[in-house]
């Protein structure tokens, strides 16, 4: 089994401890993700469980040179219910109040609309949203990119590999300067994501 793309641990000690109540905000969020996904799994040719996803978008979030506060890793635990498995944004307001909700649905595609168009509106929206909207925006980009490459998804041609590499990065670049730290880390899972997928056949240097 490979090993999973590293992000640094967090040193053990911290001056300002998290208090009780974060505690229990975050993990309400954390098991309510995981019900809210249980039966999504990753396109990878692994399956992981989709929740997977939910917590290195989360853990990626919190490394942030400047992170925000709980309640962003919080909707980074939430990024994908709205668009994924049917939770409303009334839910969220409900159970993890407005702002939560506000930054879930910031970084939630309209899915009337075509995928293509979704595409481009997350380019086009990119440097609009909050900084805290942003480190989610950039997180999951990651995740993505490390996913594709760590466990390819089921029946996409190296074309498309290429092509939402292309768009990941797109995505990114539209959100500006963000955060030092996380976009280190997106810049070196992009790297590598490039070195597999960064020429589509025809295109290719090397000669078999
Ligand atoms: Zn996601």
């Amino acid at each position: 089994m490979s090993s999973p793309p590293t992000t640094p641990a967090p040193p053990s000690a911290t001056s300002h401890p998290a208090t009780p109540h974060a505690i229990a905000r975050l993990t309400h969020a954390a098991h309510f993700a995981g019900r809210a996904h249980k039966a999504q799994q990753r396109k990878g040719i692994d399956a992981e469980p989709y929740v997977n996803h939910l917590l290195e978008v989360a853990e990626l979030v919190a490394h942030a040179e400047v992170p925000g506060d709980f309640e962003v890793v919080i909707a980074a635990l939430l990024h994908d219910s709205v668009e994924d498995v049917g939770v409303t944004e009334a839910d969220l307001v409900a159970e993890f109040g407005p702002r939560v909700a506000s930054l879930v649905m910031a970084v939630t595609d309209d899915k009337s609309l075509s995928k293509d168009r979704r595409k481009w509106l997350q380019i086009e929206h990119a440097p609009h949203l909050v900084r805290d909207a942003k480190l989610i925006k950039l997180a999951d980009k990651t995740s993505n990119l490390r996913a594709l490459v760590r466990t390819p998804p089921v029946g996409w041609t190296r074309e498309r590999l290429h092509h939402y590499v292309m768009w990941a990065k797109a995505v990114v670049d539209a959100c500006g300067p963000v955060d030092p730290v996380l976009e280190r880390l997106f810049t070196e899972a992009h790297a590598v994501a490039e070195a597999a997928y960064g020429h589509v056949d025809g295109e290719r240097e090397d000669v078999p």
